[in-house]
């Protein structure tokens, strides 16, 4: 498979069309990056890497980063975390509060801000410095110890959190929450301030496309089991109340964040990053969901 040759097909067609879609501006460092920006990487388990664009700049991975919180989570606390969060389909904006309400604080999955600030909550409980210990495991996911989190954004982040507070303040009330609210905001946002190329994220998901190990040196990072848990979430909650739209056009497990990244995989042959900052709607990058579409039409393949 000519896989250069697809992406620079992808990236042709690309050029030819405008978005509609707007950077988001809710975090308002957010709203500084240039919508045309554009990176995509492709990392192969058996040809390597093929690349598009700004694919070596970093951007703010947001949301992306529940998928390693969950997998950190997950290493470290047995089932009994699925007692505070659920795995179905929310149906609902990334960050809605109504069904908390009638479901007693317990949200829907890990992927939305709800679920992910439970996730917060348990390892800030379980980790003595939970901070170091998140960059501690995205080092050793990429193998690059320069990685980190974007101050301006963890600040601009912070001064308008009202509705993660909100969250937060509405599960506490059902005794889902056992830290500080404060502290789990603090480390939520921390997390989502996290900085990482097209190419770096690409490189950490390869573990949930090769069966939990490391390329480089098959090294066990999480058990199959847990990886296989993992990915049917993101097919199912990877896209919030987009998730059918995205499982239907691009037949991949994958998680988007705010900052207009979108990391897939496709077990047992790839993780794809692709990076472009205007959202549609549904807070998923317009582009990158386009660029997806058209590696799994174009190659042919997907995971159905
Ligand atoms: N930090 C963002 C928030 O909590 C993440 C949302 C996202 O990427 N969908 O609103």
């Amino acid at each position: 498979m000519d896989y250069q040759q697809i992406l620079n097909t992808i990236k042709s067609e690309l050029d030819s069309l405008k978005y509609t879609g707007k950077v988001a501006s809710y975090i308002p460092e957010l709203a500084k990056i240039d919508p045309d920006e554009f990176g995509m990487h492709l990392h192969c388990i058996n040809s390597g890497h093929y690349n598009l664009g700004n694919n070596e700049k970093r951007f703010s991975i947001q949301s992306i980063s529940k998928v390693f919180a969950l997998t950190l989570a997950m290493s470290i606390s047995g089932d009994d975390l699925f007692q505070r969060v659920d795995v179905e389909p929310s149906g609902d904006p990334f960050n809605s509060l109504i069904q908390l309400e009638y479901e007693q604080g317990i949200p829907r999955n890990p992927f939305i801000n709800a679920g992910a600030l439970v996730i917060s909550d348990i390892l800030i409980s379980e980790l003595d410095d939970p901070k170091k210990s998140f960059l501690d495991f995205i080092h050793k996911l990429t193998g690059d110890n320069s990685i980190g989190i974007n101050t301006k954004v963890y600040e601009s982040e912070k001064q308008y959190s009202h509705r993660n507070a909100a969250l937060l303040n509405l599960m506490k009330s059902f005794g889902n929450i056992k830290n500080n609210i404060e502290d789990v905001l603090d480390f939520y946002t921390y997390q989502c301030s996290i900085e990482m190329s097209c190419q770096e994220l690409s490189t950490a998901f390869m573990i949930y496309a090769n069966g939990g190990k490391k390329l480089e040196n098959s090294k066990n990072i999480v058990p199959p089991q847990k990886v296989k848990r993992i990915n049917a979430i993101m097919q199912t909650c990877g896209f919030y109340d987009e998730a059918g739209e995205f499982s239907f056009r691009v037949g991949l497990p994958g998680k988007s964040g705010v900052g207009g990244g979108i990391t897939a995989v496709h077990p047992g042959q790839y993780a794809v990053t692709v990076w472009s900052p205007p959202l549609n709607p549904k807070g998923n990058s317009e582009l990158g969901m386009y660029a997806l579409e058209r590696l799994t039409t174009l190659t042919g393949y997907s995971i159905f």
